[in-house]
């Protein structure tokens, strides 16, 4: 393989609320690499009301998995973008063992996957995050009306746009995504740490000092 061909693939795994997508913004600006989350994806496509929002919908309103075969198929899409040209850091996905063996058939002709973030939280810690989430509707930046307030209520730092509370964050349905992640995701510590990929990381910790254990497994891995 020639160098140039050579990416960099991080999947980011964690119960919903660890921190996954806030540490993966960080990422981004360290690696120059983007995130790639397939929540987020799925929530464009629902505001777009395109057809695969739309099929998306009712599997998100429950907190259970949308099917695989258009799961991966979207990523698949998101991968021939131009700005994944140097790798991605994988944000909610892969979310089950047929979604881990799809993306490592993708990565390993371009050099696989370089290491496997388990950014570790407890359920309760998990339940306070998630219900506590908002996220601004015009650029998707996340805060938490606790942990990670913005500047004024209810409107973002960054552009002054509209903060809500994502349908899915609300008690009844991240108790399910909670199952959902046991029965389903938590597997896939087992499969990574089997390959050798698997750093853990003490989520329950505040946004930076997560942020700088999360550079230093990167560093230990010869990434940054
Ligand atoms: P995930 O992508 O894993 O579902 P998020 O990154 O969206 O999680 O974080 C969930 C919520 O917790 C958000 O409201 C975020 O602001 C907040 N949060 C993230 N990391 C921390 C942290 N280390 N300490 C406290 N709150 C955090
Ligand atoms: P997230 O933004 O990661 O919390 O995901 C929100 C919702 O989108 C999930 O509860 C699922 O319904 C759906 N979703 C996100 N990623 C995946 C995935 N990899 N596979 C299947 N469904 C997903
Ligand atoms: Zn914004």
């Amino acid at each position: 393989m020639a160098a140039q061909d050579r990416r960099v693939f991080l999947v980011l795994l964690g119960v919903p609320g660890a921190g996954k997508g806030t540490q993966a913004k960080l990422l981004e600006e360290l690696l120059q690499i983007p995130q790639i989350s397939t929540g987020d994806l799925f929530r464009y496509n629902l505001k777009n009301e395109t057809e695969l929002g739309l099929l998306a919908k009712s599997y998100m309103d429950r907190g259970d998995l949308v099917p695989d075969e258009v799961t991966i198929r979207m990523v698949e899409e998101r991968l021939t973008r131009e700005d994944c040209a140097r790798g991605a850091i994988f944000d909610g996905f892969p979310r089950n063992l047929v979604q881990a063996t799809a993306l490592d058939a993708i990565t390993e002709p371009l050099g696989g996957i370089a290491l496997v973030p388990l950014i570790g939280l407890e359920d309760d810690d998990a339940m306070r995050r998630i219900t506590g989430r908002r996220v601004c509707r015009s650029c998707g930046a996340v805060y938490h009306i606790d942990f990670n307030p913005p500047k004024q209520e209810g409107v973002c730092d960054v552009d002054g746009g509209e903060l809500y509370q994502r349908d899915d964050d609300k008690p009844d349905t991240v108790r399910n995504r909670l199952y959902v992640y046991y029965k389903q995701t938590a597997p896939l510590v087992g499969y990574y740490y089997a390959k050798g990929l698997l750093a853990e990381v003490d989520g329950g910790l505040p946004i930076d000092e997560v942020q700088a254990n999360l550079k230093a497994a990167l560093q230990a891995k010869g990434l940054i």
